[in-house]
């Protein structure tokens, strides 16, 4: 089935211009595959080493790709052919994905390094500002703490507004920012950049929109139900009315996350459990090994190396790596699942007979997607047993972990609403009151109320509006292919009548559905038609509200 999707069902004979196309392609390989594999490999060394000549020589490598990329002759080759007809399919994706490759990077110089100037000073502002009460400086950690284990509200409220202070401080700069993007989408011919951003990651601001409508739909009356009781817990805990709740009641400082308001932490099993021998035999036990990329990956703390964890294809040929600082602890080895997930959906698993240009997940959705599907295991009591850990109570700890995935999984879907929503609006007038826009969407998708009288750029202390922009809804979107991916293994290979339980340990038809439905066509299909390969369906939030019990058709 998959040789049919990539070659195309009905190949027509090569034109002239396809035949200009194919050069190109070759052309590009030669060019700009070598850069693209000195480009991860530098930023693999740099976050390893923390060495200052490493970051040096991962900047110098993305120049030089960047300027193979933006090389205006090029370009100008490249969209002559694909201003005009092919014929041969593969050829076409190709040329259709290289085309907003090249056409992202075809910025005016001069523009963009306004641009660049503009994010990088509010950047270092970010970095230097700390929230101060009285004459206090307090570091991030310390925000975070007081706003998770203060029992007293004036005290919160004060931490949460100095923490708020980086807004005022950077607004006038991002409003430049947002006006010099929306003029480098414009010129080359996007409405504004927003729209651009999307159309370059081949979404359409309509569809997205519509499809966060259908989610809100749909999660509205199990968010207001969570919702409700972390409401009830945290007056409690506070000693105030619900009705007294304000933004800085709810821990994390944007209400991204679900407050710690449940006793009972799963961190207990993982204490003497071995995070990276359950990896190995889950994903041998699905058929999809995973030694291989232990073997060259960088798994542990230690000194200047990078604290967070993230997986990387260096060079489409199956050299796939992991980075990552594992502690014994659920956070870990959902985190080990996670992005072992990212590394099976990789040129490891994507057959080498599949082009460069498209030997790599479908989409950033998609890779995400499926990163986050193997993820949910960690919470499931269950699947421990399965796989060896010690869980004394698992049907305790599965009821927990659940209701703790479900309050995330909630949380978290309102707060893409207001990221996207924003944005999208921001951009398209970036002269209205902002303020005002912000706190509109924060209490309509995450029913907080704004702070009584309050008027300060709020959403300016997003350091994800500069930094990664109209990026957020990737996360969401990722979410419901999870979701939806997982629906079809339950349904089509487990034969499982409850998703939401479905689960596997030792079982290769999982890992052959995967290679079969999901990686075998690398890019070849654009990410709603690769959804409706995996799952028969287009993109859409039904399985991930069945979840919290949402039934619909
Ligand atoms: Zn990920």
């Amino acid at each position: 089935m998959a040789s049919t999707v990539l070659t195309g069902a009905a190949a027509a004979a090569e034109s002239e211009n396809d035949r200009r196309a194919i050069a190109f392609i070759k052309a590009h390989e030669e060019q700009v595959r070598p850069l693209e594999i000195t480009v991860s490999t530098a930023w693999w060394n740099a976050n390893t080493s923390g060495k200052d000549a490493d970051f040096t020589a991962k900047v110098e490598a993305q120049n030089k790709l960047d300027s193979a990329l933006s090389d205006p002759r090029r370009f100008a080759d490249l969209k002559a052919v694909h201003d005009a007809p092919l014929s041969v399919p593969v050829v076409k994706r190709q040329i259709d994905i290289l085309y907003l490759i090249y056409l992202e990077k075809q910025v005016d110089p001069a523009l963009l390094a306004r641009i660049t100037t503009t994010a990088n000073e509010i950047e270092k502002s970010f970095n230097v500002y700390r929230a101060k009460v009285g004459e206090k400086q307090l570091a991030d950690s310390e925000v975070r703490k007081i706003l998770k284990d203060s029992k007293d509200s004036a005290q919160r409220q004060a931490v949460w507004e100095s923490s708020k202070g980086v807004g005022p401080a950077v607004e006038a700069n991002l409003k430049q920012l947002v006006i010099l993007r929306n003029e480098a989408a414009r010129k080359l011919g996007f409405k504004d950049y927003h729209a651009m951003q999307l159309q370059l990651n081949e979404q359409d601001q309509g569809q997205v929109l519509k499809l966060f409508d259908q989610l809100d739909e749909l999660t509205r009356g199990p968010f207001a139900e969570a919702k409700r009781e972390i409401d009830a817990k945290l007056s409690l805990n506070y000693g105030i009315d619900v009705d007294e709740l304000r933004p800085w009641h709810y821990h994390d400082p944007f209400f991204q996350e679900s407050p710690a308001i449940f006793a009972i932490s799963l961190d207990s099993p993982f204490a003497t459990t071995d995070t990276l021998a359950i990896c190995r035999k889950f994903y041998t036990g699905i058929g999809l090994p995973i030694d291989d990329v232990i073997a060259r990956s960088d798994l542990y703390e230690k000194q200047g190396k990078s604290p967070h964890a993230f997986c990387t294809d260096i060079n489409r040929e199956g050299d796939v790596r992991v980075l990552a600082n594992i502690v014994p602890n659920e956070y870990w080895m959902g985190t080990m699942l996670h992005e072992l997930g990212h590394s099976v959906y990789s040129s490891k698993n994507i057959p080498q007979s599949v082009p460069y240009v498209l030997r790599t997940d479908a989409h950033i959705l998609c890779t995400e997607g499926v990163a986050m599907m193997f993820e949910r295991f960690s919470k499931n009591g269950d699947w421990l047993i399965k796989m060896g850990v010690n869980v004394p109570n698992p049907a305790q700890y599965t009821e927990t972990g659940m209701k703790m995935r479900r309050n995330q999984l909630l949380i978290f879907s309102r707060w893409c609403q207001v990221m996207l929503r924003f944005e999208q609006r921001m951009y398209a007038d970036p002269t209205q009151d902002l303020n005002k826009l912000w706190w509109d969407l924060v209490e309509r998708y995450q029913l907080i109320k704004r702070p009584n009288g309050r008027n300060s750029a709020d959403y300016a202390s997003k350091i994800h509006i500069v930094s990664a922009p109209a990026y957020y809804h990737n996360y969401m979107m990722g979410q419901l292919f999870a979701c939806q991916v997982h629906n079809t293994i339950a349904r089509e290979v487990l034969k499982s009548n409850d998703p939401s339980k479905a689960y596997y340990t030792d079982d290769k038809r999982v890992g052959e559905f995967m290679r079969a439905r999901v990686f075998a066509p690398g890019r070849m299909l654009p990410w709603n038609e690769l959804t409706k390969y995996a799952t028969g369906e287009d993109l859409n939030p039904r399985a991930f509200a069945a979840e919290f019990g949402v039934t619909t058709k």
